[in-house]
């Protein structure tokens, strides 16, 4: 997109004014984001507005709360702080996750600083539609009255949701774990939440790939893949800096990739799906649990406790534990040559699971992916493993609303100032 300049265009009609000051508005408060805290006059320089201009639009977002006055540097070698604009801490947005076992809730502020990371224990198994969106509007509740006890007004809260959701309309189309088919999800929570808050709904391996392109270890990169791995794999894919979503919203399925036509039938029904492959079942089915002395059958695992085995097994030289991990790695490589085919990421950051054997997975995996795909090693494609941990996806859910203040600062409207006590803390149980 070219440099947006006031003045520029046929903005003798008010409305293309409008949309011009809009864009300019939007302009400033990325390039703050991207910078840092600028005096007015550095901001004239680095974005080609007029400082008049640049000074209006300035009262206009500290009018709106989003940006404030800070001390900086002054560059004619002043030893005296000069006056400039920083991006405010005191708007921000949050995100909540529900998954099959736990509620994970982030908060940010404008600036994408960590404000709070909390998980709680879920049970969707044992949950209907009605209990599992009330344990799920008490967690979002707590979390918006968390961020006002800092200080921080939050505008609006994605819900991350493992299934197909058509985001438009706010609706869960199909989560199959959590056992949800076409729920109204962000018309049945609002009524439980303040009315100005915005407040949407999209795939958890979307958001988390929006979280990996923001603040993960391939923060920055425009052309990558994230996929996660529990008992099932997401995926979600951002091609151009761009979340790729098709015509429907469903796009980013990876796990149901039909990898082998004659392979084990997958959670969807359908056989020899990547998840099939690669998921936490997959592996947990293929390393029978350790059987403590050998005679009595050891005690019953949950997922996680099993991955934690599985690592342990791993460090003592388990050699059926390390081909089984090893063979995952190449069934990784295996549709990660699919999605280098299709996409060209420049890397494909690997979640759940995936990142905790990452250092066992991604060897086999990087050399399956240069033997298959067809540009080989010349597409440069690397795995690495994700370091966002259980936020993830609520991360990507904050970073959804914040991009929205950012698109149209003028669409925000804030409630009354909270009270001012604030610090800066992340924490998890
Ligand atoms: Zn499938």
């Amino acid at each position: 997109m070219g440099r947006p300049r006031a003045g520029a265009g046929s903005a003798h009609d008010p409305t293309d004014r409008l949309a011009l000051r809009r864009v300019n508005l939007t302009h400033l408060l990325r390039h703050l984001r991207t910078n840092g805290p600028h005096s007015r006059v550095a901001l004239a320089a680095a974005t080609g507005l007029s400082k008049a201009t640049v000074s209006s639009l300035v009262d206009e977002l500290l009018a709106r709360r989003l940006v404030r006055d800070v001390d900086v540097r002054r560059s004619d070698g002043d030893r005296r702080p000069g006056r400039g604009i920083a991006l405010s801490p005191d708007v921000g947005a949050v995100g909540v996750e529900i998954n099959v076992d736990y509620l994970a809730v982030y908060g940010s502020d404008l600036a994408g600083r960590t404000v709070i990371e909390q998980r709680v224990g879920f049970d969707a198994t044992h949950s209907d539609v009605g209990r599992s969106l009330d344990d799920l509007t008490r967690v979002a509740r707590r979390g918006l009255a968390e961020m006002g006890r800092r200080g921080i007004a939050p505008v609006g809260l994605t819900v991350a949701v493992p299934g197909l959701v058509d985001v438009a309309r706010g609706v869960v189309v199909l989560a199959p774990n959590l056992g949800w088919r076409d729920v109204p999800l962000t018309a049945r929570l609002a009524g439980g939440l303040p009315g100005s808050l915005w407040v949407g709904v999209d795939n958890d391996a979307n958001l988390a790939a929006v979280a990996e392109q923001h603040a993960g270890v391939a923060a920055g990169t425009d052309d990558l893949v994230y996929i996660t791995g529990a008992v099932g794999v997401g995926g979600g894919v951002i091609v151009g800096g761009r979340l790729l979503r098709g015509a429907d919203g469903f796009g980013g399925e990876v796990g149901h990739l039909p990898v082998d036509p004659g392979g084990d039938r997958c959670g969807c029904g359908r056989l020899g799906c990547w998840e099939t492959k690669v998921g936490l079942a997959a592996l947990i089915r293929r390393v029978p649990p350790g059987a403590g002395d050998g005679r009595r059958p050891g005690p019953v695992l949950g997922p996680q406790e099993r991955v934690t085995e599985i690592l342990q097994r791993l460090a003592a030289g388990d050699p059926i534990v390390a081909e089984a991990v090893a063979d995952i790695g190449r069934w990784l490589g295996h549709g990660g040559a699919i999605l280098g085919n299709l996409f060209n990421p420049r890397v494909i950051v690997l979640g759940g699971y995936f990142a905790e054997l990452a250092d066992h997975l991604i060897p086999p995996a990087q050399a399956t992916l240069a033997r298959l795909a067809v540009a080989g090693p010349a597409a440069r494609c690397h795995f690495v493993a994700s370091h966002l941990g259980f936020t993830a996806a609520a991360r990507g859910g904050a970073s959804v609303m914040i991009e929205r203040v950012i698109d149209d600062p003028t669409a925000v409207t804030l409630e009354a100032r909270p009270p001012r006590s604030r610090g800066t803390q992340a924490e998890a149980d």
